[in-house]
């Protein structure tokens, strides 16, 4: 029996040694921010975020922190990371604010969604509106509810894969003044269709040009409106 042991004992530290060996490193190191001090679907989504961004980390060889920490937003902080994730909410401090433009400036990548690209007169961050097209948040659907989305790029990695159109997941569909469309380093990915007004029954969005998913070509960025509740996944 010992014998038989330290024979599995061999094998299995063989093995091992030839995993580690063949382990890639990863594509890339993501790190996702979030609050748990949102409004409670915003918190929702930020955990089924987590299990999704988790899942496809394993499978497709990148590296996926989070944190709900925002003074690890720093340059040293960063530094490490090709992606930065915001979840559900942006920063307020401004040593914060000026880290994270310094890191997309100088080429970092981000991907934002539904409340982290909320701002409104009181946000008071002039850049981060530059950075999102110009994009102001001006109305909203309520309650949260599916809603037909059109590609509007469809060769774009973002949107390559999907259908001409779909039907999206329930969620809270945000309008934007200006339009991001407006701006012409601005390409819009996706965009609700005029078929879904009016769309909600509290707040309802009656009509306009509403895109969803978009991406300022100055920056490696995306921000995609989706991010209410738990059904987005
Ligand atoms: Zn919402």
């Amino acid at each position: 029996m010992k014998s038989y042991s330290l024979v599995f004992f061999i094998m299995f530290a063989a093995l091992s040694r030839g995993a580690a060996a063949l382990a890639q490193p990863p594509h890339f190191r993501a790190l996702a921010f979030y609050s748990t001090a949102e409004e409670p679907d915003h918190v929702q989504f930020a955990e089924g975020a987590l299990k999704f961004f988790a899942a496809a980390a394993a499978k497709d060889n990148f590296s996926f922190d989070s944190t709900t920490d925002w003074s690890k937003l720093t340059d040293a902080g960063l530094r490490d990371y090709q992606l930065v994730i915001w979840l559900n909410a942006s920063p307020t401090n401004p040593a914060q604010r000026r880290a994270f433009e310094q890191y997309m400036e100088a080429g970092g990548a981000w991907m934002g969604f539904h409340a982290a690209g909320y701002n409104d007169k009181d946000t008071g961050w002039p850049w981060f509106v530059d950075f999102l097209g110009g994009a102001i948040f001006y109305n909203n659907s309520w309650p949260p509810l599916p809603a037909k989305l059109v590609v509007d790029a469809p060769t774009h990695p973002v949107t390559r894969n999907l259908p001409q159109a779909f039907e999206s997941p329930a969620n809270e569909w945000y309008g934007w003044k200006p339009n991001p469309r407006l701006n012409k380093a601005v390409q819009v990915l996706l965009t609700l269709d005029p078929s879904n007004y009016p769309l909600g029954l509290k707040d309802v969005l009656t009509e306009g040009d509403i895109p969803v998913v978009w991406t300022n070509t100055k920056y490696r960025m995306v921000y995609m409106n989706m991010g209410h509740g738990d059904k987005i996944f």
